[in-house]
């Protein structure tokens, strides 16, 4: 049996071997800790697709590959990007197509699969928390605000954009609409609401007792439950992962009370909330998962 690939294209491209469900070497491009870095933003769109063919190239080292996935900070359907925050020069690139089509010329002829870097590593999480059969969804806090579910459903899931607030002073969010999850979440958001204070100022100002900090750090955490119950009125009560830089920043007592406060049916209740470290890693695994089942 061949290799799985996993590719991710978030702030970094990373590429890894999978097999089963456990993660093999990995590679990333721009390299940590190399002396000229490339800025990912600056690459056209064959440049892109030729560093992630360097990528594989390294990962597999020659070995067979059954199935490559690749997971995209971006809203991805049908194999076409369409919209991409962090590489806004990959918006509308049909990148299963181009990058199957790529592979070729290194001697990998399978079907390549495109997901929504989230919804891959919702799919990590599944494939290692033995949860293939459950419904699984995750929360990724950082600059944006990620929604992730496994199995992955037709349409967009964008929840990360949740209307969360009417207040028409909320437009932080880096999509421009107004009242959105991510308005209140994002580390953009959190700069722009601050202006000279990072996002681990502020935490730290709260715990310091600073009134603004705590009143939106409380906010912060509200925001999050509120995009919470709001999946659990669509799609039931459940296991809620939340990953990503930004979730040492979670008081979980806090956001489980203002959770119960915002979900009170009874059949609707009994969520709870855990959090998974090696984001990456998980949505390497799972977008890897997704190339081999398709
Ligand atoms: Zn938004």
């Amino acid at each position: 049996m061949g290799l799985r690939i996993g590719v991710l294209a978030t702030r970094y491209l990373w590429a890894g071997a999978v097999e089963a469900t456990s993660l093999g070497d990995v590679r990333c491009c721009p390299e940590p800790g190399t002396p000229d870095l490339i800025d990912l933003q600056s690459l056209n769109t064959d440049e892109m697709i030729s560093a992630v063919r360097g990528l594989i190239a390294r990962v597999r080292q020659g070995a067979p590959v059954d199935s490559v996935g690749a997971g995209i900070a971006g809203v991805v359907r049908n194999g076409i990007i369409e919209e991409s925050p962090n590489l806004g020069q990959l918006k509308g690139l049909a990148i299963a197509a181009r990058l199957g089509e790529a592979l070729k010329a290194d001697g990998i002829d399978v079907p390549v699969i495109a997901l929504n870097s989230a919804d891959a590593l919702a799919a990590g999480i599944a494939a290692t928390h033995g949860a293939m059969e459950k419904l699984v969804r995750v929360w990724y806090l950082g600059d944006g605000i990620g929604f992730g579910r496994y199995p992955r459903g037709e349409g967009a899931w964008e929840a990360g954009h949740s209307v969360v607030s009417l207040d028409p002073k909320e437009r932080y969010c880096g999509c421009g609409g107004v009242g959105h999850l991510e308005s209140i979440m994002g580390n953009r958001a959190i700069r722009l609401r601050f202006l000279d204070m990072e996002p681990e100022e502020v935490f730290l100002a709260a715990r310091h007792g600073d009134a603004r900090a705590v009143a939106f750090v409380r906010l912060w955490h509200r925001a999050l439950a509120a995009g919470t119950a709001t999946s659990v009125h669509l799609d039931g009560p459940g296991r809620f992962y939340l990953a990503g830089p930004n979730t040492g920043y979670i008081d979980a007592g806090q956001l489980g009370m203002h959770l119960q406060e915002m979900v009170k049916m009874s059949s609707l209740q009994g969520s709870l909330f855990e959090v998974v470290p090696n984001s990456h890693d998980l949505a390497l695994i799972g977008a890897a998962v997704c190339g081999a089942t398709g």
